[in-house]
């Protein structure tokens, strides 16, 4: 399973010399298992601007959107994706349900004046929108899982299980809210299910934890949270996520240097990394490598599966 970082901070974009590394664009990550003629987008925070750009002529004919939750900070980017705008693109937008109102009709609200020039009803491309079911769901060669976490508003996280991987996408989980060490059965912590056993977790880990108690409730977690809850969840290795706009390049790397103290009682310190925008992630079972990609050069088929 590919996964390509187009956006990994969280909350507002934060570009500046002080990002460069990590990226200031807000969360979207690309997921392929080299099947050309279909594409998996987890978020449209404004990363996604720059995946549209790349498409190009080559876009997969079907493209899968599967959305956390509506905070702007990930759907930011939707508007600015170029195959919005192309009559024959085949788009599916997932996301939670809501006892008030349809995921349309909450996206309309962001997709509409005075936030945006374009009402939605005038997209010219073949847009669907779904609730993300409560079992299991098949998309484009993966099975995938979605399930509600605590995070401010419906908010769900999801797995992912295809090509020879499985990976949790958590962006904004403050499962700490809930407790994590002192629940009694670990099925009853927020997506212990999700996470469980996974070969890579994307997770929240906005704050230090020093900064966290000013913001409980706030729905994001402190690095200690992130690593209890990779412990607690088994997970094989995690990717510190949804980065605090205010943390420089630097400051980032200490926040994991003070997780690596919890973190190497159980695993090995390479497994603990941070997420950043511009670098290619191949999971395979056991096996994990990195590259870097041109997120300006054309995208295509044969660079996304090679
Ligand atoms: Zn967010
Ligand atoms: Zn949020």
């Amino acid at each position: 399973m590919r996964l390509r970082m187009w956006g990994t901070r969280g909350s507002i974009p934060a570009p500046g010399p002080e990002t460069v590394r990590y990226g200031g664009n807000t969360s979207c990550v690309e997921v392929s298992n080299g099947e050309p003629d279909h594409r998996l987008i987890l978020d449209a925070g404004t990363g996604i601007r720059h995946l549209g750009n790349t498409f190009g002529a080559d876009c997969p004919a079907r493209l899968d959107i599967l959305l956390t939750h509506l905070h702007s900070d990930h759907i930011m980017g939707m508007g600015f994706f170029d195959p919005l705008w192309n009559p024959e693109q085949e788009i599916h937008i997932w996301g939670p349900a809501s006892a008030t109102r349809t995921l349309a009709e909450r996206m309309a609200r962001y997709l509409s004046p005075p936030f945006f020039p374009v009402r939605m009803n005038e997209i010219p491309s073949k847009l669907s929108f779904h609730d993300v079911p409560e079992d299991e769901f098949e998309v484009g060669g993966f099975r995938v899982k979605a399930e509600r976490i605590v995070h401010q508003g419906p908010t769900v996280g999801y797995r992912l299980i295809g090509d020879g991987a499985s990976v949790a996408y958590l962006p904004d989980h403050e499962p700490a809210l809930a407790g994590i060490d002192s629940v009694k059965h670990p099925e009853w912590i927020s997506g212990y299910r999700l996470a469980k056993g996974v070969d890579l977790l994307l997770h929240d880990a906005q704050y230090s934890d020093t900064e966290y108690p000013q913001r409980r409730g706030w729905g994001h977690s402190s690095i200690s949270h992130v690593v209890s809850y990779a412990q607690v969840c088994e997970v094989r290795r995690v990717m510190m996520f949804h980065h605090e706009p205010r943390h420089s390049d630097e400051e980032l790397e200490a926040l994991r240097e003070t997780g690596l103290r919890q973190w190497e009682r159980t695993h090995a310190a390479e497994d603990l990394m941070l997420a950043a925008e511009g670098v290619q992630v191949d999971v395979e079972g056991s096996g994990i490598a990195f590259g870097e990609f041109d997120s300006s050069a054309p995208h295509a088929v044969a660079d996304a599966t090679g």
